[in-house]
């Protein structure tokens, strides 16, 4: 459809003006693209339908303004503008602005905050040089009468309002990756750059063609976004939510927010120093804060990254206990806190039995299944001063500070009567003997655990310098 109807858009100014036609060629493409998006909703029939519907409305309107213009200057032969024609096109910018933030606002559920500011900052920015080059100069500039000066302004006002919406649409999470989105994008440009063109050629008193051929492609890239087999996903909800700082979003911010301090150099090179103060301050100050809040948010991602970070460094990633970094700081933290204090100090090594066979019978991810189950219920079973690593593979560590021998093995037995799916587990226990390092601690505890496993498995072995234990059903005393 674009492959033909582009290039009738742009020969379009070649056609002799006025003459049938060169109207049939614009109302032509007018009616045909209505028509092939009323065609494009109903085949595609996205799930909200009003956004579109908004948007082909707008157009109808437009198109309708096309030829009521082109009756006033080619039939009746009386100037057209500021007339008639006005009365369809005017609205039709509100109609095309609500379809458009509907869209943006169904994509990002109204989260994406920080797309929101950059955008605010992009067309506080714009909306400062088209006040003082483009809405200013029109309202102080000669008029027929009350209506003509409103229609002069409104224009230039929707136009800014469009400005920021496109902006808006533009800076979406994943808002370029998606075609008919891009399509509707580009046909905002296309009726943008036309329309200013226009404004700032009026102002100048000086004609130009060749614009007609922007707003034929607006309603060309409107109808091909709605024909387009992906239209139905703009109105869903954007997959990925965090904006990041990219390079290009960081220099078109940084321009963005220099365009006041340059309308004011430019206002007193070429206008002779008549400052338009108090636009470029009010501008400067909405800018400065809209920074300051960008900033804010900045600092909020970076905060929440880091903690992310933190939590990676320091946690499991598959049973989101502690990892073994985490473990030997805590460790050797516990045991300075007990030599000072003089508490007692227990530490266990548990090892799942026969794990490979579970593995083996029932495959890897249910044995991550099982990992992470036992992690869960256990850690459920303990304080939480008490410590549950996850020491390697399906070995785990626990550090029970100011707990006895025999209330850690009890608390040992309650973690085995939770243990997931009938899976057994061997352990040794180590209690603190108020002197020892870290790792002669540990090796004493994984001695235990050897014991434990050699003795039969699905049982506590318990080395408190004195006797060792055995638990799991039967209680056996050992010397050491
Ligand atoms: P034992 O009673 O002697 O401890 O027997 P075992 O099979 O548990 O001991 P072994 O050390 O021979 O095997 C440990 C197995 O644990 C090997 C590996 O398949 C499994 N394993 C280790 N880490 C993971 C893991 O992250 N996910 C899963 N699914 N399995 C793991
Ligand atoms: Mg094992
Ligand atoms: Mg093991």
């Amino acid at each position: 459809m674009l492959v033909v109807g582009v290039p009738i858009a742009l020969s379009y100014p070649w056609l002799p003006y006025g003459t049938p036609p060169a109207s049939l060629c614009f109302e032509g493409i007018g009616v045909a693209s209505c028509v092939i998006m009323l065609v494009g909703i109903r085949r595609r029939r996205p799930e909200r339908p009003l956004m579109w519907c908004l948007l082909l409305a707008g157009m109808a309107l437009s198109v309708t303004g096309d030829a009521v213009y082109d009756y006033l200057e080619n039939v009746a032969h009386v100037d057209p503008y500021p007339g008639w024609a006005d009365l369809f096109y005017l609205p039709s910018y509100p109609l095309s602005i609500a379809g458009l933030g509907m869209m943006i606002l169904r994509r990002t559920g109204g989260r994406d905050r920080v797309g929101m500011i950059d955008a605010l900052i992009l067309s506080t920015a714009l909306a400062l040089p088209a006040w003082s080059f483009w809405v200013r100069p029109i309202s102080l500039g000669d008029h027929a009468g009350l209506a003509d000066q409103l229609v002069s302004l409104a224009y230039p006002v929707l136009d800014v309002l469009l400005i920021t919406l496109t902006v808006r649409s533009a800076t979406t999470p994943g808002a370029l990756g998606l075609r008919p989105n891009r399509l509707l994008i580009l046909a905002q440009i296309a009726r943008l750059l036309p329309d200013v063109t226009y404004s700032i050629a009026q102002l100048a008193g000086v004609e130009i063609s060749y614009l007609d051929s922007g707003w034929l492609l607006t309603y060309l890239l409107t109808a091909a976004a709605a024909l387009h087999p992906r239209m139905a996903d703009v109105g869903k909800p954007a997959t990925s939510d965090e904006v990041t700082l990219t390079m290009p979003r960081l220099t078109l911010l940084t321009v963005a927010s220099l365009l006041a301090p340059a309308i004011l150099a430019a206002q007193g090179v070429f206008q002779h120093g008549r400052v338009d103060w108090s636009a470029v301050a009010v501008g400067s100050a909405v800018l400065f804060l809209l920074v300051v809040a960008r900033m804010k948010l900045l600092l909020g991602q970076m905060h929440r990254l880091a903690r992310q970070m933190e939590s990676l460094a320091h946690n499991d990633g598959l049973t989101g206990v502690p990892n073994r970094r985490a473990w030997d700081d805590r460790l050797n933290r516990e045991l300075a806190k007990a030599r000072r204090g003089g508490h007692s100090l227990v530490v266990g090594m548990i090892d799942l039995d026969f794990f490979k066979k579970f593995n083996d019978e029932y495959g890897h991810p249910a044995g991550d299944l099982l990992l992470k189950e036992a992690a869960a219920a256990w850690t459920g079973q303990l304080r939480d001063e008490d410590l549950l690593a996850r020491y390697g593979g399906e070995e785990f560590g626990i550090v029970l500070a100011g707990r006895g021998g025999d209330e850690a093995t009890a608390i040992v037995e309650r973690l085995r009567a939770v243990c997931p799916r009938g899976q057994t587990f061997s352990a040794g226990l180590a209690v603190f003997d108020g002197a020892e390092t870290a790792d002669e601690l540990v090796s004493r505890a994984d001695r235990a655990l050897y014991r434990a496993k050699a003795t039969g498995r699905d049982r506590t072995v318990r080395d408190d310098h004195q006797t060792l234990t055995a638990g799991g059903g039967d209680q056996v005393s050992m010397a050491v």
